[in-house]
Order: structure tokens, then sequence, then C-alpha cells
């Protein structure tokens, strides 16, 4: 059994994690864009890079002379989950946050998304009915489905911008994606300077 304990930063020879400072150096993330697993969405992240230009994207393994993976030239890092959704980013915005200095999180919904094919009630009915489990207090509704892009793009920029888990000086972004265009339109933007208190 392999002991996996040397592949813990923490366990290597000169690294201290009570001085850690984050891992810039070796991958120099700017920007975390949230969008949705849809296979037809997958060129999400590319078009968000062009959009906000000065971004690498996909970027490149950056090796040592013994082939060791040292880092990476991305700026911009994906993150997929049903919908592209907020309230599911959460953990990752935060640990982030720790690792990398980065500095905009973009929300992204696309045309024709699963999550515009039934309403929550229809999810809770449905649930009930099949697994005999009752979910409708479990989470607010209006992040079970997408209703009204426009409303649920600023319902996700607006979760984000009062957690807790998303520190003030990240500028946020919510766009909307036409998948068969790859037309991206800005919806939503709230720069850190006018990030709310809470
Ligand atoms: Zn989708």
């Amino acid at each position: 059994m392999t002991n996996f304990s040397q592949f813990e930063f923490r366990n290597l020879p000169g690294f201290d994690q009570n001085t850690f400072d984050g891992f810039d150096k070796a991958i120099p993330m700017k920007t975390l864009v949230i969008y949705c697993f849809d296979p037809r969405a997958a060129e999400i992240p590319k078009a968000v890079a062009d959009h906000l230009g000065d971004e690498v994207y996909p970027g490149e393994n950056i090796t040592d002379e013994n082939g060791v993976r040292i880092g990476h030239t991305r700026t911009l890092f994906a993150l997929s989950n049903g919908g592209g959704r907020a309230l599911q980013s959460l953990q990752s915005i935060a640990t982030m946050d720790y690792l990398f200095h980065y500095q905009n999180v973009v929300i992204v919904h696309h045309s024709f998304c699963g999550m515009t094919s039934y309403t929550p009630e229809l999810l809770i009915e449905k649930f009930h009915t099949h697994h005999h489990t009752d979910i409708s207090g479990l989470w607010d509704h209006e992040d079970m489905a997408i209703e009204d892009y426009e409303k649920t793009i600023k319902h996700d920029v607006d979760l984000l911008d009062h957690s807790p888990l998303v520190p003030k000086h990240l500028n946020l972004y919510g766009f909307f994606y036409e998948i068969n265009s790859g037309e991206l339109t800005e919806v939503v933007r709230v720069p850190a300077s006018e990030r709310s208190a809470s």
C-alpha cells in the first residue's frame, strides 16, 4: 500500500504551512469561472477568457528539469456544476482564496439549460413521489431551478455578494451564454469597490 502522505504539501521538506502565502508563483490564478457541466456549454471558460482579455486559458504545464509539474500558465480556473450555480460553488471560492490571491468570480448560465425544464415545485413533488423525501426546506427554491435567466443570474451574484465565504476583494460578474452562437452577454457586475457590507 502506497503511503499517500508523501504527496501532501504539509509533509514536503521546506514547506511551512504557517508561513505559506499562496501558490500564485506556481499558477497565476486571476479568475474563477462557474458554469454548467452540460457538454454543449464546454466552451464557456474559453469564451470568458477571451471576453475579459488578459487571461491565459487553457495554458500549459510548467515542469522542472526532472519533468516534475511545478506550475501552470493558466490564469482562469473553471468550475462546473449543474446549472453553473453559485450555491454549489461557495466551498471552492473560499478555499481558492486561501490558496491564491485571485480577483474575479464569474457566474455563467447558458441557453437551453436543463435547469429551465422544470420548476422548483415540480422537483420537490417528484422527489416526494419517487424517493419519498421532502427536500422543500433544504435549500432556497431559487437555487433549485432556472425560472428566469436574468433573475437567476442576479440571484446567484447576489448570493455570492452576501456570503461570508466570498471575500470582499473579489469582483463578481454574471453572464448569459448562448450555446449556439457562443455569444456571451454581461447581465450584472459587482466590482470589489461596490460589494455589500454583509
Ligand atoms: Zn445547463
